[in-house]
């Protein structure tokens, strides 16, 4: 099977990862999107939301989508997640499956700085897609990567965790920018500073 991981810290997961993760789904014939938030070292967690939180949110995002679910493998491991690391794991537990990484621009610009990039890059393949902010430009990478670099079409959506986290914080709406389903979790756990 052909399975695309949307990896994230999602802190919250919003509608940019799901029509991101759709996109490259349609695009490539993707079975199943396997969603999986990132461990963050505890130093970070102040504003409230733990690792458990950011996983829960993403199951509930993507609940009633038949093919996506989610992931909790580096969750579970904890410490700093590098994506080799986990690739690494993800291909001794299902060798049967290939894997395409689905990152937007802004994550395609920093491959080359990420962790052991050339073991990754022989590992799977990457799947690209436009944000507003950063040029998509598979051109400027390494020859390593652009032969492993594909490009999935989505309308921009201008939206970021940062921005969903300093609106709610200042007492704005963030509804409809998360899966309504996500909104409600928000609510009842009272995080973000999220008003009901
Ligand atoms: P933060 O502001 O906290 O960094 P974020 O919105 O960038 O949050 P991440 O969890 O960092 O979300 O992103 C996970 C992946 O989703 C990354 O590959 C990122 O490029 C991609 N992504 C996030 N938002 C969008 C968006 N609006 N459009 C396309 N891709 C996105
Ligand atoms: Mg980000």
């Amino acid at each position: 099977m052909k399975i695309g991981i949307m990896g994230g810290t999602f802190d919250p997961v919003h509608i940019g990862h799901m029509l991101a993760a759709e996109a490259a789904r349609v695009a490539y014939g993707l079975e199943e999107v396997w969603f999986m938030p990132s461990h963050i070292p505890p130093h970070k967690e102040d504003a409230g939301v733990t690792g458990m939180m950011r996983l829960e949110m993403t199951a509930e995002a993507v609940a009633g989508h038949p093919s996506f679910r989610t992931l909790d493998i580096e969750i579970k491991r904890g410490g700093i997640s590098y994506t080799v690391d986990t690739v690494k794991e993800l291909r001794e537990m299902y060798p049967e499956h290939d894997f395409a990484f689905i990152i937007g621009a802004d994550m395609v610009e920093y491959l080359p700085k990420w962790n052991r990039i050339e073991e990754l890059a022989g590992m799977l393949t990457f799947i690209g897609v436009n944000r507003p902010g950063t040029k998509l430009n598979v051109e400027s990478l390494p020859d390593f990567l652009r032969r492993v670099v594909r490009i999935a079409d989505m309308p921009l959506i201008d939206i970021s965790s940062t921005m969903i986290r300093q609106q709610a914080a200042a007492g704005g709406s963030i509804r409809y920018m998360v899966p309504d389903r996500v909104y409600d979790y928000i609510v009842r756990s009272g995080i973000y500073g999220v008003q009901p």
